[in-house]
């Protein structure tokens, strides 16, 4: 029987901790994405909602311009360092806390809450006073958090159901990857009631590209391969700063692409490699090998079937780096 997602003991000590708290701090990885954006507009409209009035939401980066849409959006600050105290520090989606990529001195929270999906997650209880509610089996961490609202009795409106509702889809790919299952659609059902224009979100999140990031689709394309590395076929693609140069666009216009290598016939794991200064960014997918391990060896990490890591080295040699392991584990 599959576990129960959010144990008692866990939904009473949040809502513990909340109770206990008046100002907040909430973040999530680097390069936030939709269910990272989601599920911290969600948690800062329960909080508002309830009187908490003093909630923060700091990212590292500025978010993707698509997520305009959800409300509340603004209310977001960037910046690399933080040093104001708070009472709760809310951190979402992170599997190290160095993955929220702020310089942050974790003495200046009270408290401390951790949610999230990724089979990595690493954060040992800081002291008594945090908590770590990881359940990798779930596609999104906005369902960790439905379950919380669920077990709390919090009343849901229609602002929280499309930031939850928003992470769900984002991080199934819109229902399709294989981390969905029977959970995200129940939950995504659940948040419909609250009248989600379902198109509206496609609208805003995915039917909304420029043409040059179309334009830089164009030039990654002309890279992809198929190769047989070990047991498994890897379809790869790449993208260079000559790319991006020629196109007038940025690595965020990058988001999605990896989808393309995945839906290549026959293909057991994509790859996509950016180059990111002397470094090379790399994606991982896969439905036949743990690419979370794969990404993990290279010091970084993610799920089962997603993954990801930054390498030090040109795209030959990293490329080789990362080939010579699949075919050592595969
Ligand atoms: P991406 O390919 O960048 O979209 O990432 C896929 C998954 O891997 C996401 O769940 C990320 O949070 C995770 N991930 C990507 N890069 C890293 C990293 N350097 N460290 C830990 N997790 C990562
Ligand atoms: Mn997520």
């Amino acid at each position: 029987m599959r576990r129960k997602i959010v144990s008692e003991v866990e939904a009473k000590k949040f809502f513990e901790f909340i109770g206990k708290s008046k100002t907040f701090f909430i973040s999530g990885h680097v390069r936030p994405d939709g269910d990272t954006v989601g599920s911290s507009l969600a948690l800062k409209h329960f909080l508002n909602k309830i009187g908490k009035k003093d909630v923060d939401i700091t990212m590292r980066e500025k978010l993707p311009s698509n997520y305009n849409f959800l409300p509340s959006v603004e209310s977001i600050t960037v910046a690399n360092k933080v040093s104001k105290k708070y009472d709760l520090a809310l951190i979402l989606e992170c599997s190290d806390i160095s993955r929220m990529g702020l310089d942050v001195n974790l003495d200046n929270f009270n408290r401390g809450i951790v949610i999230d999906h990724h089979q990595t997650n690493k954060i040992k209880k800081y002291n008594n006073n945090w908590i770590n509610i990881t359940y990798p089996e779930m596609a999104s961490c906005a369902e960790i958090i439905f379950e919380i609202f669920k077990k709390g009795r919090v009343q849901i409106d229609k602002e929280i159901a499309l930031c939850l509702y928003v992470g769900i889809v984002t991080d199934t790919g819109k229902f399709q990857w294989s981390n969905t299952n029977s959970h995200s659609f129940s939950t995504a059902s659940e948040l419909l009631k609250y009248g989600i224009n379902t198109f509206d979100v496609y609208r805003n999140i995915y039917g909304n590209k420029s043409v040059k990031s179309l334009l830089l689709l164009g030039e990654v394309l002309r890279t992809l391969k198929r190769e047989k590395v070990g047991n498994v076929w890897i379809s790869y693609i790449y993208v260079s700063y000559d790319m991006y140069k020629k196109t007038a666009t940025t690595v965020k216009d990058t988001e999605e692409f990896i989808n393309y290598a995945t839906s290549v016939k026959d293909t057991d794991v994509a790859v996509f490699f950016k180059e990111d200064g002397k470094n090379i960014r790399v994606s991982f997918r896969s439905d036949k090998i743990d690419v979370g391990r794969v990404a993990e060896y290279f010091g970084g990490g993610g799920h089962r079937n997603a993954s990801g890591t930054t390498i030090e080295g040109s795209f030959t040699t990293v490329k080789k780096k990362v080939w010579d392991f699949i075919r050592e584990i595969s």
